[in-house]
């Protein structure tokens, strides 16, 4: 970076004015914050000042956050409904070596959000991605929920319609992670009763405004959640993180022991001994023992 001043941190202070060619060409997805307008990184601020393009969804949107940072990019809209239309110019800029910028209305982009198909044709193509990471309100919404966090499934928006729904609700149910979802207000109450019927009384947490004013999370199992929240509550943005199932509840023994005998054919006894117990939730040494009873009736 060129000509930057730097406080007695020796960090970059605004304004962020790097030459334009201390940047790679390459495609840049950069995070931007979910409500706190702080949450940005250095770094995003940098490629957000020494892009060339920064396509946006909401260009009059990204500008709060361009005037909060001084910054000035020559920006345009990419949404998807004019995304199409505009990949093939985007994609020959960037192979005619152009640095461009993505950003979304609030976190990161491709979650839930344009950019998915960009992606995909810039790698086709060989064109260089670099991710600037920074905020999402999924991870967030489950670091904050108090739900397991090492195994999750991130299943975005659920269907409007209720029957829709509680089909999509059908395949998640025996999977054995946590579920994220983002979640519109004015459908919460009907999710929930939805989610109660089909997952049962599983713990879950609601995240709303997190990052702003006035953020607040509701932690109670499904059926009893949504009396929780007070009405004027039930507005603004929001994650619904579910707990796991209670893995017994979906694992009988003639299960365990054919995921066991299926992990054994291709992972040593202990290996295959690890990750079923993971998947299955029991004891460990209950798992082993039987492990160690298939290998002796399959000698
Ligand atoms: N790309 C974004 C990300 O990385 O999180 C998400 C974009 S998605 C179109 C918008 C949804 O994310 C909202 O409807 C809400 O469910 C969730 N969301 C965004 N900001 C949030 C916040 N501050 N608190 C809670 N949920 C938020």
């Amino acid at each position: 970076m060129h000509n930057d001043p730097k406080d007695h941190t020796g960090l970059p202070q605004a304004p962020f004015t790097p030459d334009p060619r201390d940047l790679a060409p390459g495609l840049y997805l950069v995070a931007t914050p979910i409500g706190n307008l702080r949450d940005i990184t250095l770094r995003a601020l940098d490629v957000l000042a020494g892009a060339e393009q920064v396509l946006a969804e909401d260009t009059r949107m990204s500008r709060r956050l361009f005037d909060a940072y001084g910054l000035a990019p020559k920006c345009s809209p990419y949404h998807e409904h004019n995304a199409d239309r505009r990949r093939d110019s985007i994609i020959k800029a960037l192979e005619d070596g152009a640095r461009i910028a993505l950003i979304s209305d609030a976190g990161t982009p491709l979650i839930s959000d344009p950019g998915y198909k960009l992606v995909r044709e810039a790698a086709r193509r060989d064109i260089s991605v670099f991710a600037i990471p920074g905020p999402s309100a999924v991870l967030s919404a489950l670091c904050v929920s108090g739900l397991p966090s090492d195994r999750f499934l991130f299943a975005g928006f659920l269907p409007p319609k209720s029957a829709a729904r509680k089909r999509v609700l059908e395949t998640l149910k025996a999977v054995p992670a946590t579920l994220v979802f983002y979640e519109t207000a004015n459908r919460l109450h009907s999710v929930l009763t939805d989610m109660h019927e089909v997952l049962g009384p599983r713990p879950a947490v609601l995240a709303r405004e997190l990052t702003k004013r006035y953020e607040s999370l509701y932690r109670a199992p499904l059926d009893t959640l949504g009396a929780q929240v007070p009405d004027d509550e039930l507005r603004g943005e929001m994650v619904l993180v579910i707990g796991p199932p209670d893995a017994q509840d979906h694992w009988n023994e003639a299960q365990i022991d054919a995921a066991l005998l299926d992990a054994m054919r291709h992972q040593s006894l202990k290996s295959a001994v690890d990750d079923i117990a993971k998947l299955c939730g029991q004891p460990r040494r209950d798992v082993y023992r039987r492990a160690l009873d298939l290998q002796k009736r399959h000698e």
